[in-house]
């Protein structure tokens, strides 16, 4: 059809365009807040950044009403499995950030209860940096991952890695510091 023929108040465009721009604005985010991180998350949702203006500030604690999951925090393994669940609940598309240090490299918990970055578990779209990460960065991670649904809408065939059982890390884990040749002891007495 010769667009000439439209009238003014006729927009053309493609509805993969149509469908990534109602997706990208109204992202419901599933916060996975476990610590500090999560004290930002929550001030990236009240009126001071309001998320709002980016139409991401319908928390839902429902993860069959969510598409953004947001790790806020550091994650113990006993922890994993909980949180692959929830991933697995959540509606597709959907997409995850991992925020903080913690969240994405285990921070300064460097312990073998606590996971050295939730990608080796569950497949993450954006890291936001810091300890914690302020409200801004956060938006700007959310902002990239509307450029994201932007690009693509959906994720890529198999660009997502299948998720592993939680049941051990598959990074080899750093052994603690010991103090040498200082014989360990229990209330006084050598073990
Ligand atoms: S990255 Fe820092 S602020 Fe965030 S959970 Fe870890 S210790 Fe707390």
């Amino acid at each position: 059809m010769d667009t000439q023929q439209l009238p003014d108040n006729v927009l053309t465009t493609q509805l993969k365009k149509v469908v990534n721009w109602a997706r990208r604005s109204s992202l419901w985010p599933m916060p996975f807040a476990t610590a500090c991180c999560g004290i930002e998350l929550m001030a990236t949702a009240a009126s001071r950044y309001d998320l709002a203006r980016f139409g991401a500030e319908a928390m839902r604690f429902s993860p069959r009403q969510s598409d953004l999951m947001i790790v806020a925090g550091r994650v113990c393994i006993k922890m994993m499995p909980v949180l692959q669940h929830i991933y697995q609940q959540m509606t597709e598309p959907k997409w995850v950030i991992s925020m903080g240090a913690c969240a994405s490299t285990g921070g300064v918990f460097d312990a073998y209860a606590t996971i050295q970055g939730v990608d080796q578990f569950m497949p993450v779209d954006v890291y936001v940096p810091g300890c914690p990460p302020r409200p801004e960065t956060l938006i700007e991670g959310i902002m990239a991952i509307q450029r994201i649904v932007d690009q693509d809408g959906l994720p890529p065939k198999g660009g997502r890695r299948p998720l592993k059982l939680a049941v051990e890390p598959s990074y080899k884990p750093t052994p603690q510091p010991m103090a040498v040749g200082v014989p360990l002891t229990a209330g006084g007495r050598p073990v």
